[in-house]
């Protein structure tokens, strides 16, 4: 990448506020010649077998893990995050990538289907690569949801191209993470074009708007996720944009008994991470007449100040909470990004339409309302945005509030965890990582998980084509070694 553009993305202390550097913002001519490169190689991808790419991602997962020490000490530096935090977010994006690498190679994804149609002619259909891909992580996880994270890594295992642009909250970790990337793709045989990063907003939208750009994969704020979908759908582009909601958490009554153990659980996954993750529960539905909102307020008070990722995050922290309860002084301001973590009550019927406490608040804050009767509070359920995760909280098996809770919740958000906390999220086959708009804008669609590759490959069908005019992946002779339907019967692999 040439840089010789004036504008940068500068580069922030969160504990102090004080500014560490900066990376010049790459110019339109720069992300030009990075969209010609990805869209040579496009082709090139395609063909190769996925096996061959699962080693690429095996190696990249190697690269990152080997320069683990540097890129957490800047990430540290860059976000406020822990030290714990990012190692384990780290070894956690390297694990996904070789995960996506192996559902790849597995092969399920391309859908391979062929049928006899008579005696001379035949029809077979599979799955091809989009081309290109443009991602935009996000701020909050600089690995996870980053240069390296799951919508870059299940991309390349699905064989296209990626270019990204790098969130500005930590752009020299970004601009080194892809350099640790894109040297070891490139050593293990993946073409010049494979892998590319892009910094400043401007590079960003001359990603979506490139006719070069065949799908974008955008994590962060609804009001970008959604600017990003308008700009795409303009010209008939998957935008697939993971966005922030309110994550709720019912509490049946039969599962009051563990009081204690829930609101400390709650508290513990509201603060995660100071609050920053897209599945904070932001919203627990308590039975009255329990003690919950003491308990909960009790655990709370024995959480420390932590530091935002950002100044603009920390400002929209203290606005969000003064539109939550105007009644609250203000705090003071501390150095850096700092905030302290709050718990608002509310009655169910504040949960109206409108309300504010239905919009994410990103940070350490979460709103805890009672209810009197199970109707009510599922009543209120209905009422919430659609979200990307939701808990219930049961008594013993037989708990038909549970049972009620889990079949309503189901119909409004992509993950129901039941006696557990919606901030883990597990990168496996049976992962759903999405949900209704406005959690996303493609309810059909998961960013983590093995049927994340499905966003970046097309189906198509070719009819009466020889064995040698099919690409490799339809070949009769199945020299992947793919699942295949055979005249609609699964065959699986051998
Ligand atoms: P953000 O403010 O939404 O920005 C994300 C990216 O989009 C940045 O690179 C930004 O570039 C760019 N962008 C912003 N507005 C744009 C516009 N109008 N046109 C084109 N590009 C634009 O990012 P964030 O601070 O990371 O957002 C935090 C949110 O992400 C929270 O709501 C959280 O819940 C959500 N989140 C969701 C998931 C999930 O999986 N669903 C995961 C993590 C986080 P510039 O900054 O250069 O403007």
């Amino acid at each position: 990448m040439t840089l010789t553009a004036t504008a940068e993305d500068a580069s922030f202390d969160p504990h102090t506020g004080e500014r560490t550097g900066a990376v010049p913002h790459s110019t339109a001519d720069d992300v030009s010649r990075i969209l010609r490169r990805a869209n040579g190689a496009a082709p090139v991808l395609a063909t190769l077998s996925p096996a061959i790419r699962e080693g690429w991602l095996a190696a990249a997962a190697a690269a990152v893990l080997a320069a683990s020490a540097e890129l957490v000490d800047l990430a540290r530096s860059e976000t406020g995050l822990g030290l714990a935090r990012l190692e384990g977010e780290l070894a956690r994006m390297a694990a996904s990538a070789r995960f996506y690498g192996a559902v790849a190679r597995e092969g399920s994804y391309l859908a391979v289907s062929r049928d006899d149609l008579d005696g001379e002619s035949s029809i077979v259909r599979g799955n091809f690569p989009v081309g290109v891909v443009g991602v935009f992580g996000a701020s909050n996880f600089p690995f996870g949801f980053g240069i390296f994270g799951h919508d870059v890594a299940s991309a390349l295992a699905a064989g296209c191209p990626v270019v990204v642009k790098a969130h500005p909250a930590h752009p020299r970790l970004s601009v080194r993470l892809a350099q640790v990337v894109r040297d070891a793709l490139a050593a293990a045989g993946a073409p010049e074009g494979t892998f590319d990063v892009v910094v400043g907003f401007d590079s960003g939208l001359q990603l979506v708007d490139s006719p070069l750009i065949r799908a974008v994969a955008f994590t962060g704020s609804q009001q970008a996720g959604m600017a990003l979908v308008e700009r795409g759908t303009r010209r008939g582009i998957p935008v697939f944009a993971e966005m922030g909601t309110v994550n709720p958490v019912f509490v049946t009554p039969a599962a009051a008994t563990d009081r204690d153990v829930i609101a400390r659980g709650f508290v513990d996954s509201f603060t995660l991470g100071a609050g920053q993750f897209c599945t904070k529960p932001g919203l627990i539905l308590v039975p009255a007449g329990h003690g919950f909102v003491d308990s909960i307020a009790a655990s709370v008070a024995r959480v420390a100040s932590a530091p935002l990722l950002t100044a603009g995050i920390a400002a929209a922290y203290r606005s969000g909470l003064a539109e939550l309860d105007p009644h609250t002084a203000p705090e003071p301001q501390p150095a850096g990004y700092e905030v302290a973590p709050r718990v608002i009550s509310a009655s169910l019927d504040e949960l109206a339409p409108g309300s504010r406490m239905l919009d994410e608040c990103f940070g350490p804050v979460a709103v805890v309302a009672e209810y009197g009767t199970v109707a009510n509070a599922l009543a209120a359920l209905d009422r919430l945005q659609p979200s990307l995760a939701g808990s219930v909280f049961s008594g013993a098996e037989g708990d038909e509030d549970a049972v009620a809770a889990i079949a309503q919740l189901a119909q409004r958000v992509g993950r129901v965890a039941v006696n557990a906390w919606p901030t883990g999220v597990a990168t496996t086959w049976s992962q759903q990582h999405g949900g209704p708009w406005p959690a996303t804008s493609r309810p059909d669609a998961t960013s983590v998980g093995a049927a994340g590759l499905a966003r970046f490959v097309r189906p198509v069908s070719l009819q009466n084509a020889t064995s040698i005019q099919l690409p490799l992946m339809l070949q009769p002779q199945n020299p992947w070694n793919l699942p295949r339907r055979l005249n609609g019967r699964l065959v699986p692999c051998e």
